[in-house]
């Protein structure tokens, strides 16, 4: 579902790669987590699969990524957003609404989709998340978990087959974010979405991932590593 070919992004002005030879085939339905320190390459490694990469960051991507089989260096962010659903660390920053509701239903609005389509999804992405009883709430009275869920609803009611995730939990206390990775589980198993995660810290999430991609500090290669054994540390 997602391929990097010996993929390497160099900023302008910068002396080294923010990203250095990455190469990894993600299948259909698989966690993959990215992990590293601040710094590492984790957000650009996560653009270059949305197209934010090089397409509104600027700076050179050499060797390829394709998701579903589109090149995202030739294909920029708007003609990979019917593939591929991004969600950040910040929930707020999202937002475009006021309720949980039609924050779900906004995700969807450029898709144009018959409003009945758009009223199954909604409710079908409210149960999935955990949603339905806050559907009428101001997304700001929310928790930050909460809130995080709404955000990756909102990406969600477009079905994404892939969906791209940068440090959705770094903000959350551990239940919270228990509760964001339970919601991505799901979205795995039941609905075989692929789903790439970066985390700066591995323990939380290192038991739901099939392929861990360790980004070192900048300079070297990343590595691949073995989820059960960086699990038995
Ligand atoms: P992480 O997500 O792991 O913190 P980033 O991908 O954000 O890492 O950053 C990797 C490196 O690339 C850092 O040195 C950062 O300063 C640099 N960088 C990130 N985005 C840009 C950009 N748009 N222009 C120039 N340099 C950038
Ligand atoms: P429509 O595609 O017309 O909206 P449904 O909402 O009934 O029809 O969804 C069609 C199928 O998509 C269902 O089998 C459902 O399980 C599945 N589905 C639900 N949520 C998602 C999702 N987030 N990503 C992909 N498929 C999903």
């Amino acid at each position: 579902m997602i391929r990097f070919d010996q993929v390497s992004v160099t900023y302008d002005g910068a002396d080294r790669p923010a990203v250095q030879g990455v190469d990894l085939t993600v299948p259909e339905g698989e966690l993959v987590l990215a992990v590293g320190p601040s710094g590492s390459g984790k957000s650009t490694l996560l653009g270059t699969v949305s197209g934010l990469v090089p397409h509104f960051t600027g700076g050179t991507l050499a060797g390829r990524v394709t998701v579903a089989g589109r090149d995202t260096r030739t294909h920029p962010p708007r003609e990979l957003a019917d593939v591929v659903g991004t969600v950040g660390q910040d929930p707020l920053a999202h937002f475009v609404t006021d309720t949980v509701e039609d924050e779900l239903a906004y995700g969807m609005e450029s898709l144009g989709l018959p409003p009945a389509t758009m009223r199954r999804r909604v409710e079908e992405t409210l149960d999935l998340l955990g949603l339905a009883a806050l559907r009428d709430r101001p997304i700001a009275a929310l928790s930050g978990g909460q809130q995080q869920r709404v955000a990756i609803g909102s990406v969600l009611t477009a079905h994404p087959r892939v969906l791209v995730l940068d440090e959705p939990t770094s903000a959350l206390d551990p239940g919270a974010a228990e509760e964001v990775l339970a919601v991505l589980q799901r979205l795995v198993h039941d609905l075989g979405t692929t789903v790439l995660l970066a985390e700066h810290r591995l323990e939380r999430v290192v038991q739901y991932a099939d392929q861990v991609l360790l980004l070192p500090a900048a300079g070297q290669p990343p590595v691949l590593g073995d989820p059960a054994e960086l699990m038995a540390r």
